[in-house]
């Protein structure tokens, strides 16, 4: 059985499947890219031809257009098997945002599973993360330190609504980042019992939209632009992080400002953008979860791309499993938990 480290490998364009012929996620423009989910770091333009799921495709074509989000297309639907060279590939949820996806190959017999990003608090705006046997785990690490252990959501949106209720004259706006913990956020407004419409920043909307064709319903939306401040008294407002403290946020009725990201878990990040009720909800596995899915998929070896490695390696070592840092260059742990300006586009 070949060790997957010979025929998965890191190139200056990322990981690629060379008896499949194809990338994972690839940060420059390739022929034959596999794409994990739509956040601008793992879906980059113009690659010819692009194969994930229905969902990401969709995302895919709203942020970057027809053409640059793949000059071909095509959907591959949960563990539906494809043969690609010689391999065998299929998609599994990952639990991160709509669409999102582990990509599992199998290779004469050798299995590795790429993540993507992923989280397995359930989420009700996408499918749930299935864990996937495999020889070796090619995970994330976003929020890999023992310090960040994300909070229930639904205790995050109490407090939300708390100070809703203690402030009912004031608009409250919380910065998110437009794909994925907007629609999360709307739908956990929802399941909490808010009903009321709710209030977008221009930048939201398009993604919004496509979250409904895709079948999440976000329940009545509102462009916050078109309302005027009496309106938007004790209304709830999602904006960009970069939007929440600028001077877009004048139009607002004395704001309550919130951010929900899982770097909230760090009071400085919240003081130094003058968050005053930071949202510990989090897209990305906390060192808890991380740790659980290792030990789930009972890979022997695990290599990580993006984050914090060295504490995650140094603890999976500790159980017996081999760990490898991959280093890959050109994702960013902080852009789609909004925290860099460039979320705010
Ligand atoms: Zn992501
Ligand atoms: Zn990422």
């Amino acid at each position: 059985m070949p060790h997957p480290k010979t025929w998965l490998k890191v190139c200056p364009q990322g990981l690629y499947c060379e008896p499949g012929g194809f990338f994972i996620d690839p940060t420059r423009a390739v022929d034959r890219a596999v794409i994990t989910h739509a956040h601008s770091d793992h879906a980059r333009p113009g690659h010819r031809a692009v194969l994930a799921s229905a969902g990401t495709l969709a995302l895919m074509r709203a942020r970057l257009g027809e053409g640059p989000a793949g000059l071909t297309q095509q959907a591959l639907g949960w563990g539906e098997r494809l043969r690609m060279g010689e391999v065998t590939l299929w998609l599994e949820p990952a639990g991160h945002v709509l669409g999102s996806a582990q990509v599992a190959m199998e290779y004469r017999g050798s299995r590795a599973v790429v993540s993507g990003d992923y989280k397995r608090t359930p989420d009700p705006t996408c499918d749930p993360f299935v864990p996937i046997p495999c020889d070796v785990f090619v995970t994330e690490a976003t929020f890999a330190l023992p310090v960040f252990r994300h909070p229930p959501p639904d205790h995050e949106i109490a407090r939300l609504l708390a100070s809703r209720a203690l402030f009912p004259e004031r608009t409250h706006v919380v910065g998110c980042y437009a794909l994925g913990k907007c629609q999360r956020l709307i739908a956990l407004l929802r399941g909490a019992g808010w009903h009321e419409p709710i209030y977008l920043h221009g930048a939201l909307a398009a993604l919004c939209a496509v979250y409904e064709q895709q079948g999440v319903a976000l329940g009545e939306l509102r462009a916050a632009t078109a309302a005027a401040k009496d309106q938007l008294k004790g209304a709830i407002v999602l904006a960009p992080p970069g939007a929440i403290t600028d001077r877009w946020a004048r139009r607002l009725a004395e704001p309550v400002v919130a951010l929900a990201s899982g770097w909230m878990r760090v009071r400085q990040r919240a003081r130094s953008r003058g968050v005053e009720l930071p949202l510990v909800i989090s897209d990305h596995a906390d060192w808890d979860e991380l740790n659980a899915t290792v030990d789930e998929v009972g890979a022997p070896e695990v290599w990580v791309t993006h984050g914090r490695e060295e504490a995650l390696i140094h603890c999976i070592t500790q159980r017996g499993v081999r760990g490898r840092a991959l280093r890959l260059v050109g994702y960013s742990d902080e852009d789609d938990e909004g925290l860099s300006e460039e979320a705010a586009a």
